[in-house]
């Protein structure tokens, strides 16, 4: 027991990231997963890398749909992803925002990205070793969540972001679509081809300083 062995993982954000962005899905018809993405997900999974979802829904405390909605929606993704053999190992939402109408629902969490809590709750329920998993997802607030967690963090480019100014909202690397992201990740994690590291985004030009923290690549290798 206590010599048990901590997985890695790849903790992947939903919407922009697993699927394409939409605002406030509430039915299985509106998670369309990227097309590109079941293949390098399977790699990853198949290298022994854990895939954990984590995902911020303050459409439940908008009293936008229900966690049974929300329990449906994760099942048909979940089907999606098993037509490319690839399964979640864990699933955790964020139902709370401070503005919601749910009064059970309207209040301020440590679950709500970009604070770590979640990610902090998956790496003791399903023994993970936060420091040698990643993040992705196409926010700076999962990248701060990540940063926050310890872990490595991949922005996905879905050209929303402004250039970090914090070095908590950093990502190791940016990449231009999920799938690049994944390729990343397999790369570094030695389970897949070399794969394009300098990628940013164009509204980053004239930021030169994005790159990893420091120390950090060193640290991957
Ligand atoms: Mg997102
Ligand atoms: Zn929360």
């Amino acid at each position: 027991m206590a010599s048990m062995q901590r997985s890695r993982a790849v903790f992947l954000d939903r919407d922009g990231t697993l699927v394409h962005s939409r605002r406030y899905p509430s039915r299985p018809d509106d998670l369309l997963l990227y097309d590109e993405i079941g293949a390098p997900l399977r790699i990853l999974q198949e290298g022994g890398l854990r895939l954990v979802m984590i995902t911020n829904q303050s459409g439940l405390a908008r009293g936008l749909f229900t966690e049974g909605d929300l329990e449906l929606m994760h099942r048909r993704l979940a089907a999606e992803l098993a037509r490319s053999a690839v399964r979640l190992d864990g699933v955790y939402y964020c139902p709370h925002h401070v503005d919601g109408t749910v009064p059970a629902l309207a209040v301020a969490c440590d679950c709500r990205k970009p604070r770590p809590g979640m990610l902090l709750r998956a790496a003791a329920e399903l023994h993970l070793d936060l420091e040698r998993s990643w993040f992705v997802g196409d926010v700076l607030d999962d990248v701060e969540a990540g940063n926050r967690a310890g872990c490595r963090t991949v922005l996905v480019d879905l050209g929303t972001e402004q250039p970090p100014r914090s070095p908590l909202r950093r990502p190791a690397y940016v990449a231009r679509d999920t799938a690049h992201a994944l390729r990343i990740v397999a790369a570094r994690e030695g389970l897949g081809p070399a794969a394009d590291l300098g990628y940013r985004p164009a509204a980053w030009a004239e930021q030169s300083s994005v790159s990893a923290p420091a120390g950090r690549l060193a640290r991957d290798r």
